[in-house]
């Protein structure tokens, strides 16, 4: 094979494309498999902090900066709620890390070839071609991390952003609690929207704080500072701090289904492929867990992308999303009730999609009926007429 024919390509190294790439490295099965992993960027930068919940010991526990064993939600009953959420630790990777661990491991594969180009086209033909700055020839599947244009025009699915900012602050004296993160207090949000701030200490004296909104739109960029500030000075009492580092993200949450143009030749991976929880925005996790389920399909001779989408979770996600996004103001009630009336590990277990039917309806009977009995009958009205 010459330099621009490859067995497989990625396009991407993000979350998605660098689990699939690393874990691809990992098995003996690629060994002999030509890879090309296309970016236009370099990925030298710390873009994002990625958190998950995994319990005991986890594939990148080495890279792993921080985790927690305990969590506060403050409801919308204006109460603090912890919760010790072993056996689940809650883990956080810096992305530049991330990125230096992947570099170093596909320097040293002699079958993996990182190409620094934007890639323009994907053929698909008899063969595969991928345009970036040369023409390459692709013999077996491309695994793509480009979000398909039709997301953006598409008028049927529901499009909800989780919108953020977060400041990196240190603070003079110990004032956090570094064995305990604040996933979600309600008691500061943005008016009639379901916003919270979000607490990851990374020392007594350090921690990201930020402020993160679920809703259709995003705010002024000046109206996260002045939610995160007011924070700051009206609940943590903090007026001499310093900021070290800005986090600013957004992440759709939505049902479309990115997935329908996978098919024998091409898989879509990440965001792109629909491996971000839509009522969640978590996906960090599901990038190693969808790729090994990837490459045991490649090995069986299967349709790399088979099982990747569990359709019963998708449709739970989709009617949630629908509340959200028609009532944002319940949010904050929703999840309050989801956390506080439900024990956390089996949250985790339903977001992580693995619990049986009679799990689910039980979390299901926690919730006030009406406005997801109206998203259902929304939902069913759309499909029947549209
Ligand atoms: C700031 C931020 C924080 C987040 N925090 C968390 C978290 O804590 N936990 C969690 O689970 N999820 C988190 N997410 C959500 C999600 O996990 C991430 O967005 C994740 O990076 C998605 O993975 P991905 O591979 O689809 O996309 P990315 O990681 O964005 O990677 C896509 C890659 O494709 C490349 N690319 C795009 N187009 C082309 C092209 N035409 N040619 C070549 N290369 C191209 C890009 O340069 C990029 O490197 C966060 C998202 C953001 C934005």
């Amino acid at each position: 094979m010459d330099s621009t024919t490859f067995d497989y390509a990625i396009i991407g190294a993000g979350a998605a494309g660098l689990n699939l790439a690393l874990h691809m490295i990992e098995d003996p099965f690629f060994k002999d498999k030509k890879i090309a992993l296309f970016d236009k960027d370099s990925k030298k930068e710390n873009d994002k902090t990625w958190c998950f919940w995994e319990k005991g010991q986890g594939h990148w526990d080495h890279l792993v900066a921080r985790q927690w064993r305990n969590a506060t939600v403050t409801g919308t009953d204006g109460k603090e709620h912890t919760f010790n959420i072993s056996p689940y630790s809650y883990k956080m990777i810096h992305a530049l890390d991330f990125y230096d661990h992947a570099r170093d491991k596909i320097n040293q594969a002699p079958n993996v070839t990182w190409i620094l180009s934007e890639v323009e086209d994907v053929r698909l033909q008899d063969t595969i071609t991928v345009q970036a700055s040369k023409e390459y020839r692709i013999h077996d599947h491309v695994f793509d991390s480009r979000i398909s244009p039709g997301f953006y025009s598409d008028q049927s699915s529901v499009k909800l952003l989780q919108h953020f900012k977060g400041w990196v602050i240190e603070t003079p004296t110990g004032i956090f609690d570094d064995s305990t993160f604040v996933m979600m207090d309600f008691n500061w949000r943005w008016k009639d929207t379901t916003s919270f701030i979000y607490i990851l200490p990374h020392a007594k004296n350090k921690a990201l704080v930020e402020f993160t909104l679920f809703s259709p739109s995003l705010i002024e960029d000046e109206n996260y500072e002045t939610m995160i500030k007011g924070y700051l000075s009206d609940v943590l009492k903090l007026e001499n701090y310093t900021i070290t580092t800005t986090e600013k993200g957004v992440i759709p949450m939505s049902d479309y289904a990115f997935h329908k143009d996978n098919s024998h030749q091409l898989t879509k991976i990440g965001t792109a492929g629909s491996w971000v929880k839509p009522s969640s925005g978590y996906s960090f996790k599901n990038a190693g867990k969808m790729s090994l389920q990837i490459i045991a399909n490649i090995k069986k001779g299967m349709l790399p992308s088979k099982g990747l989408i569990r359709k019963k979770f998708r449709f739970y996600d989709a009617i949630f999303l629908d509340v959200l996004y028609n009532r944002n103001e319940l949010g904050p009630k929703l999840f309050t009730i989801m956390y506080c009336k439900n024990s956390i590990q089996k949250i985790f277990s339903f977001l992580n999609e693995e619990t049986n039917f009679l799990e689910d309806l039980g979390i299901m009977n926690s919730f006030p009926k009406a406005p997801f009995n109206k998203a259902l009958v929304r939902k069913l009205y759309h499909r029947a007429f549209s």
